[in-house]
């Protein structure tokens, strides 16, 4: 197969397992984020993969090819790490230029190589700046094109946008994504951002204690959760106690859900509702009776919290949608089947 695949690996640091047994297969020219809290074992798996930790147990194939310990200059990567590491005495031209000088290329390729990246990055005209003159996204820039200068076959950054202030990261992420739409260049980026990877991945890889708990498209990600961790962790959702009896028939915080349906062998289940998916009624059958306890009025949408039970359950919804309520009110939630995401106990 073209592309990177990962098979069982492992990796311990002494008694502790940072990385247990990870199977990935990244088809060549996808964008894949790995997401996950910190400590999960996100960096871990970057470094295997650029080869700069060798693994405990497991192989890493690179289109085909055993690549497990094979040394990272040999792995023919580009890599952007937190810490960009430019070299502050060069200017822009000479970084970028940097990698090909190395390994002797020719000064004329040298330099259209150079310009053929600075107006990919929309830096055209900057290669003779010092790099100590740009913006932050300006070197972050340069540094992704410094990284592509040798047209590597993978692409690795780490928290690569994470320096940048709000605005600025949520601009180069659409500009990371269509970079590398544009050079079809397999690419792996770790963070902690959820939006970030919801923003440039075809694959989402969620993690947590050194495994991974899904890796799918982020739409599947945000409505088909694989887990309760994975619905907590994407997202807003409520996460719901749900109870089947013998004819299979459930209840939700004590009170009956008609339609909804638990695996035919479960008795609990872990209901997910995102909070725009939840509708809020007349209180009546077919849906779960509380107590309207807060309203947040954030201007683009407002939410309204709910005590069902003792359970704060969360609606989102926009201003027009929105049904006149007030704390203290009674209200009904109505969990219709099909917004309801079953998480097996
Ligand atoms: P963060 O988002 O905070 O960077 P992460 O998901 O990238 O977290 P890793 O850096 O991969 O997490 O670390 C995973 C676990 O392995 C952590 O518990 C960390 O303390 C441990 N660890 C990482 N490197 C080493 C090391 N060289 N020696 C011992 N333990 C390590």
């Amino acid at each position: 197969m073209s592309g990177l695949a990962l098979q069982n690996v492992v990796k311990e640091f002494g008694a502790f397992r940072a990385v247990n047994d990870v199977d990935l297969t990244v088809p060549h020219g996808t964008f894949v984020c790995m997401l996950g809290p910190s400590g999960c074992g996100k960096t871990t798996l970057l470094r295997m993969i650029a080869g700069l930790d060798l693994p405990s147990a497991g192989a890493i194939r690179l289109d085909g090819e055993d690549i497990t310990r094979v040394p990272t200059h040999k792995r023919n990567l580009g890599m952007v790490f937190q810490s960009l590491a430019l070299f502050p005495h060069l200017t822009v031209g000479e970084n970028i230029a940097y990698p090909l000088r190395i390994r002797g290329a020719p000064k004329e390729d040298q330099k259209k190589r150079v310009d053929e990246l600075l107006s990919m990055i929309h830096l055209p005209g900057y290669a003779d700046r010092p790099v100590s003159k740009l913006s932050g996204g300006q070197r972050q820039r340069v540094a992704i094109a410094r990284a592509l200068a040798i047209s590597p076959k993978l692409f690795l950054l780490d928290e690569p946008l994470s320096a940048l202030d709000a605005k600025l990261r949520e601009a180069m992420q659409v500009e990371l994504r269509q970079l590398q739409q544009q050079l079809g260049i397999t690419t792996i980026v770790v963070t902690h951002d959820q939006r970030e990877a919801m923003t440039m991945a075809d694959t989402v890889v969620v993690m947590s204690g050194g495994e991974i708990r899904q890796a799918a498209s982020p739409i599947e990600i945000y409505r088909r959760p694989a887990d309760s961790f994975v619905a907590d962790f994407i997202g807003q959702t409520n996460l719901i106690e749900a109870e089947a009896d013998i004819q299979n028939h459930v209840t939700v915080l004590g009170q009956s859900v008609p339609g909804l349906q638990l695996p035919p062998d479960a008795t609990k289940a872990t209901i997910s509702i995102r909070p725009e998916d939840v509708h809020l009624t007349a209180p009546g059958p077919g849906a779960l009776t509380g107590t309207v306890t807060f309203v947040r009025d954030l201007g683009g949408t407002i939410e309204t919290f709910v005590d069902v039970a003792g359970r704060q359950i969360v609606a989102v919804s926009t201003p027009r949608a929105r049904p006149e309520v007030s704390v203290g009110q009674e209200i009904g939630v109505a969990l219709t089947p099909d917004v309801c995401v079953v998480l097996r106990k």
